[in-house]
């Protein structure tokens, strides 16, 4: 079960779905695309058309097809040596069950490293594939790979970047952490948080240098992540002294100039801890491509099984029962009866609503120039009571 299964019926929700039944030479480009773009059954159909064309027209010296995985099974890697168009078997190391394309870019990048090749060009217009890559490129260059390219855009829009030119501009701590960085401000299964802007701008291998680097995600690791993305939401100009989002949220709201309304003001350290463990997740596995470790169980880490896909649990923390507790006692509330004395609190002025609406019944009577009567009337019976058991006594 994939953790982009419910955000790809989140999407199919906004924008609905058309399943194309069959991707053959002349079927057409759809051209409500993004609707074509939401099932996933499409895109593998695109895929295995995409293959079948790779083996029948392209005439590379080598080509090797990607595994994938269709229906719940691995179709395997492929290897075919041109010109003969000689299949030369199963690439076991390969064949994984790695379903996104931008994942096994990487092992097959470090296949043809391995191979002995020094120049790679990737084709992609993913901006998870450039930080992806840009992570494994001290790896890749000690196994003496010299430059590694990525192809994107379209038509005249066409560049190439040359990633081992920008990793040195970058440093290599910055280039170890911005796949961190950007998954954690949003990717396709982790909530949108921030600008990637302000995700560069705010010193990720300053907080994020040891993220996700062992399988154990402990508190210190947590608070770090939240100040960082404390730092991303509010923005890099911003001089903070906040290091958790509760505190942001009570310097947003007690500010003196633009104060920002209730829903727009920052999530809770609640919610940010769970979006900080579904992070964990994702970047643990997007680090450990290479690695022969047993994948970590996505329920562990603030997912949870429900409506047959898994969903980001909410973290929500509710507030306690005796801050919320009021009583709507019309005597003194001296027994357990009493909500606010049962939880151990004292009332508030939200409490007594009857002995409110009484006193405020008094209070107009007052402010209608009743007062005195009113106080003489207590009076009276003051008066009254002390006869009567003055007469009682005589
Ligand atoms: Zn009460
Ligand atoms: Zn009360």
């Amino acid at each position: 079960m994939s953790i982009k299964e419910c955000e790809r019926l989140r999407r199919v929700g906004s924008t609905g779905c058309i399943d194309i039944a069959e991707i053959q030479d002349e079927v057409p480009i759809p051209q409500q695309i993004d609707k074509f773009w939401t099932s996933a059954s499409n895109k593998s159909k695109l895929e295995l058309f995409a293959r079948d064309v790779a083996i029948r027209d392209i005439k590379y010296t080598t080509l090797v097809l990607s595994g994938m995985v269709v229906d719940g099974e691995v179709l395997p890697a492929q290897l075919f040596e041109q010109p003969e168009g000689r299949h030369t078997g199963d690439i076991a190391g390969l064949s994984g069950w790695l379903e996104e394309a931008d994942a096994r870019i990487i092992p097959h990048t470090n296949w043809t490293v391995e191979k002995g090749c020094e120049r790679v060009v990737v084709l992609s217009n993913d901006t998870d594939s450039v930080v992806l890559l840009l992570r494994y490129m001290e790896y890749f260059m000690n196994k003496h790979m010299n430059e590694l390219w990525v192809q994107y855009g379209v038509g005249t829009k066409r560049r190439v970047i040359p990633l081992h030119t920008l990793c040195r501009k970058l440093g290599a701590a910055l280039c170890q952490v911005l796949v961190k960085a950007h998954i954690s401000t949003g990717d396709d299964t982790v909530s949108k948080f921030g600008t990637k802007h302000s995700a560069i701008t705010s010193h990720p291998e300053m907080y994020l240098a040891n993220f996700a680097e062992s399988d154990d995600l402990d508190d210190y690791e947590i608070q770090t992540a939240e100040r960082y993305l404390v730092q991303v939401w509010s923005g890099s100009r911003s001089k903070t002294t906040a290091s958790t989002f509760d505190e942001l949220r009570l310097q947003y709201h007690t500010r003196r100039t633009a104060i920002p309304a209730i829903d727009d003001l920052p999530p809770t350290s609640s919610v940010v801890r769970g979006h900080i463990t579904r992070s964990f997740f994702v970047v643990r596995g997007a680090i450990t491509l290479l690695d022969d470790i047993t994948a970590l169980d996505p329920t562990n880490f603030g997912w949870s099984n429900g409506d047959g896909c898994l969903k980001p649990k909410k973290h929500l923390k509710r507030l306690p029962v005796a801050l919320v507790t009021t009583c709507n006692c019309g005597g003194r509330c001296e027994s357990n009866r009493c909500s606010c004395r049962a939880c151990g609190i004292k009332c508030v002025s939200f409490c007594h609503k009857k002995i409110k609406r009484l006193s405020k019944r008094v209070t107009t009577q007052s402010r209608s120039s009743h007062d005195n009567r009113a106080r003489t009337g207590i009076s009276n019976t003051v008066v009254s009571t002390f006869a009567l058991v003055l007469i009682i006594h005589t």
